[in-house]
């Protein structure tokens, strides 16, 4: 369901750069520090990481091309991951889902879905349920295996719930709940002025 990966201006990758993953199996090879791992980082930090050291930096703006020898460095980071869905896997009616980050040297930062701006919690909910999240199974790092070996039947429960799609559902009655709840305030709130003006 990954298509591709597009960056420019993140960490090692000054220049826009397509990663095109077809079907099967991608393996990504090169010397130690050529960029693999911020590959990976960079798939993290679209689906909404929100903590630098888990991209491996200090703050945020770490992911801005730092400038080299060469070349000056960039005033944004941005990233896109290209879902196909031309099953209809995700919720949105088109045949190629564009999740797009970007951040500016200032700390303004902004998410895109298909070119719209949307909140992070919007792309959270589009991705629920597929595996695909931060927290998923998906990215699969060093020492997750023994993790998810280790964990307790609780914790293995929430990955089972991801993989069969139900946290999607779980997401969405609590979303209902809390609506509900404030529904139930307006109506006491309500029935008190009604008994005011009555
Ligand atoms: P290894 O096999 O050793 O894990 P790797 O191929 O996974 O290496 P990465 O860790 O992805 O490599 O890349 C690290 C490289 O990215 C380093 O050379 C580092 O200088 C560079 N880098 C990280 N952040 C930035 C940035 N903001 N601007 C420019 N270069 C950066």
């Amino acid at each position: 369901m990954l298509k591709a990966l597009e960056i420019a201006g993140f960490k090692s990758f000054a220049d826009r750069t397509r990663f095109d993953f077809p079907d099967g199996i991608t393996v990504v090879v090169g010397p130690n520090g050529s960029g693999k791992s911020n590959i990976v980082d960079a798939i993290k930090w679209v689906l909404g990481s929100q903590s630098a050291k888990s991209l491996r930096g200090k703050e945020m703006a770490d992911v801005i091309f730092k400038g080299s020898q060469s070349r000056g460095p960039a005033g944004s980071a941005e990233a896109t991951i290209v879902f196909d869905n031309s099953e209809g896997n995700l919720p949105i009616e088109a045949p190629e889902v564009h999740v797009t980050r970007r951040v500016f040297r200032s700390g303004e930062g902004e998410y895109l879905i298909n070119n719209q701006p949307c909140r992070l919690k919007d792309i959270k909910s589009l991705i629920a349920g597929t595996g695909i999240g931060i927290d998923a199974y998906s990215l699969i790092e060093q020492g997750k295996v023994d993790r998810m070996l280790q964990a307790n039947a609780k914790d293995r429960r929430v990955i089972f719930e991801e993989a069969a799609g139900i946290s999607r559902f779980k997401a969405k009655k609590v979303e209902a709940e809390r609506r509900l709840a404030r529904v139930d305030q307006n109506l006491v709130r309500l029935g008190d002025i009604v008994d005011e003006v009555a």
